[in-house]
């Protein structure tokens, strides 16, 4: 028996048209530098309508993929609900790629027009030959002649192409099972995978970030947007803004501490997102050049572990309530997020907000041990995560051969390591890849760094495993000391001593001016064990 219920495509173009009507007056605000330049969302639905229109002009049809190579701005923000409600896919480039690896996306996504910022449009400049696809650039921000294209590139102006196209755009009923938005993971071993979105995951999962157990984006927040629109979809936040009439507060390319404590003093904004390198350098700052930041409700950490160092000194110098999540660019990206239960002692809350969270409705998950079999949910037992649900991944876009191993009997193998406990909530200490054996027993590099991370002297810690002819692996110990601050290798371990099993102690320390960074900010332990194997670590 079916339903009695209406039916209706859960679709980009329905966000669009209620975010435009309903929420009509909230704002977009991007940073220039100085200050903020701000849209209505009534405004963004009409310039929606003429990207759309100008799109259309220049023969993108049905799925065909429009890339964008932007900074977090208003632009993009338009970008991302007129490709999409249009028909079209949005394909967010990540502009801290090389060369090669956006080659790569760029033909592997086979992009027929790409957005670019113009103050980025030489970095773009440099691969188009390379990617026959493309045949229009339309530069945003600046003048056309900041990119050079080759012969089968035609090149627009974002301003004057919208100025031209017509205010109203009839959206269509799109399926929403169609592909709606499509991310490139960095890509860590291999080329980059590609993770193409439906309209309807990306429904699912904005509801689930608005929710109260989510990311509690409503219509009196104005959040500030830090991590990238090329980044797991700046995790979902745009989409939920327009479901909710969240005001948005966007840093276009001003990314540094100094900027992003002037806009949250000015701006003020209640709630925002990032990678923990950020907030670690924005505290750095803070602490040489205090800030208001008492508008904000809370902000979400997420993306690699947040070191509870750092939110207790959020906490406890500013008064900032970090909540820590987990998740992927497969998994849209919101995988778990920890608000602990009520009616518990403050240690106790302390401890549920150091784990990356709990697992919500849609988000389905169990742990597969080093024999293969579950493991069961018990706080201890340690195994592979392994997800599945309505926004996470099935399958890579356009998969080779070895990527069938990532997806089994309908679950997605994170690569994760980590404990469950009864109650969902998720502890990850280790990428699998990054897991250091030592003599037959695991040491999580998480766990090591999360303790030398809490040394007053210490900025930053990163922890891989090197190769020792006795135990197979050791940790070794990248630091980053304060500025003015100073400590020896042995002052680190005796801080270590009284926390981890003698074991697990690190003979192995180096001190480095800064811990080598991916794309999206996250420590890159392969560029670590790269330069340890190249002498080039004392
Ligand atoms: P990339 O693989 O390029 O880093 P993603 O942003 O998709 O791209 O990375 C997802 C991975 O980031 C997860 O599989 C996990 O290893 C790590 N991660 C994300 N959030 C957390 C967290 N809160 N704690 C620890 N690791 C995290």
């Amino acid at each position: 028996m079916f339903s009695t219920m209406q039916d209706g495509n859960l679709s980009i173009a329905t966000l669009l048209r209620h975010g435009a009507k309903v929420h009509a007056t909230a704002e977009v605000t991007t940073w220039t530098g100085t200050g903020g330049r701000s849209a209505t969302f009534a405004e963004v639905g009409v310039e929606a309508a003429r990207l759309a229109n100008a799109l259309r002009g220049l023969g993108v049809t049905g799925d065909q993929r429009v890339g964008t190579f932007m900074w977090n701005n208003q632009e993009h923000l338009t970008a991302y609900l007129a490709v999409p409600a249009m028909g079209a896919v949005l394909h967010t480039l990540n502009v801290r790629l090389f060369p090669e690896q956006l080659t790569y996306i760029v033909n592997h996504a086979e992009d027929h027009a790409i957005i670019v910022d113009a103050s980025i449009a030489p970095l773009l400049s440099k691969i188009l030959p390379g990617c026959p696809t493309v045949q229009h650039v339309i530069v945003a921000n600046g003048p056309v002649e900041a990119l050079t294209a080759p012969e089968h590139v035609t090149v627009h102006s974002y301003a004057d192409l919208l100025a031209s196209a017509s205010s109203d755009f009839d959206w269509p009923d799109v399926d929403e099972r169609a592909a709606a938005a499509m991310c490139y993971t960095s890509g860590t071993t291999g080329n980059p995978k590609g993770v193409v979105y439906s309209h309807r995951s990306i429904w699912l999962h904005s509801m689930q970030v608005c929710m109260p157990d989510g990311m509690q984006i409503s219509s009196s927040d104005r959040t500030l947007v830090i991590v990238p629109q090329f980044h797991a979809m700046s995790w979902g936040i745009p989409y939920a803004a327009f479901m909710t009439g969240a005001s948005l507060v966007m840093p276009d390319r001003f990314l540094q501490p100094e900027p992003l404590a002037q806009m949250i003093a000015t701006l003020k904004p209640t709630q925002s997102a990032a990678v923990p390198t950020i907030w670690q350098g924005v505290l750095a700052y803070l602490d040489q050049n205090p800030a208001d930041l008492s508008s904000l409700r809370e902000v979400v950490v997420g993306g690699a572990a947040c070191p509870p160092a750092m939110m207790h000194a959020f906490s406890e110098k500013y008064g900032l309530y970090i909540v820590h999540a987990w998740g992927m660019t497969e998994t849209s990206p919101l995988g778990t997020l920890s608000r602990p239960p009520a009616g518990i002692s403050e240690d106790e809350t302390w401890r549920y907000r150091y784990t990356q969270g709990r697992l919500p409705a849609g988000v389905t998950a169990r742990l597969i041990g080093e024999d293969g079999q579950e493991v069961p949910w018990d706080g201890e037992s340690v195994g592979e995560l392994e997800v599945r649900g309505p926004w996470i991944a099935g399958a890579y876009y356009k998969p080779e051969p070895e990527d069938a191993a990532k997806f089994v009997d309908g679950w997605l193998r994170t690569g994760d390591v980590g404990t469950l406990t009864p109650d969902g909530f998720l502890t990850l200490t280790d990428r699998s890849k990054d897991i250091i054996k030592s003599g037959g027993e695991w040491i999580s590099s998480v766990e090591l760094e999360n303790h030398v991370m809490a040394h007053p002297s210490v900025a930053e810690a990163a922890v891989v495993g090197i190769p020792d002819p006795k135990w197979d692996e050791r940790p070794l110990v990248a630091v980053v000391l304060r500025p003015g601050a100073s400590a020896t290798a042995a002052e680190l371990r005796d801080f270590l001593d009284p926390k981890v099993a003698k074991w697990q102690l690190p003979e192995n320390w180096t001190f480095v001016e800064e811990v080598p960074k991916t794309s999206v900010g996250k420590f890159d332990k392969k560029v670590i064990r790269a330069a340890h194997a190249q002498g080039k670590l004392d």
